[in-house]
């Protein structure tokens, strides 16, 4: 069972997380299974998936990586390297 990837969330993702393409928009959400591969995917549950579209912030662990997202700034940023 695959878990969202924000911190200390420990629901179950149901959203795929595109913000890096191949969509223009950062707010780019797909049910699993149907991403684009060779995209950042990014599991999301659906309450932290209405957080980031209200722009609430969110620290994300995707691959060994941490980034902070704020969808008023539109983008994702890495603030630290694991
Ligand atoms: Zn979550």
């Amino acid at each position: 069972m695959a878990k969202c990837a924000v911190i200390f969330c420990e629901r179950e993702r149901t959203w795929i997380w595109q913000p890096a393409g191949p969509s223009e928009q950062t707010l780019c959400f797909v049910v699993p299974g149907s991403h684009y591969r060779g995209f950042a995917a990014i599991p999301l549950c659906e309450e932290c998936k209405q957080a980031v579209e209200r722009g609430i912030e969110k620290v994300i662990v995707y691959h060994g990586t941490t980034y902070r997202y704020c969808a008023q700034e539109g983008e994702v940023k890495t603030i630290l390297n694991a």
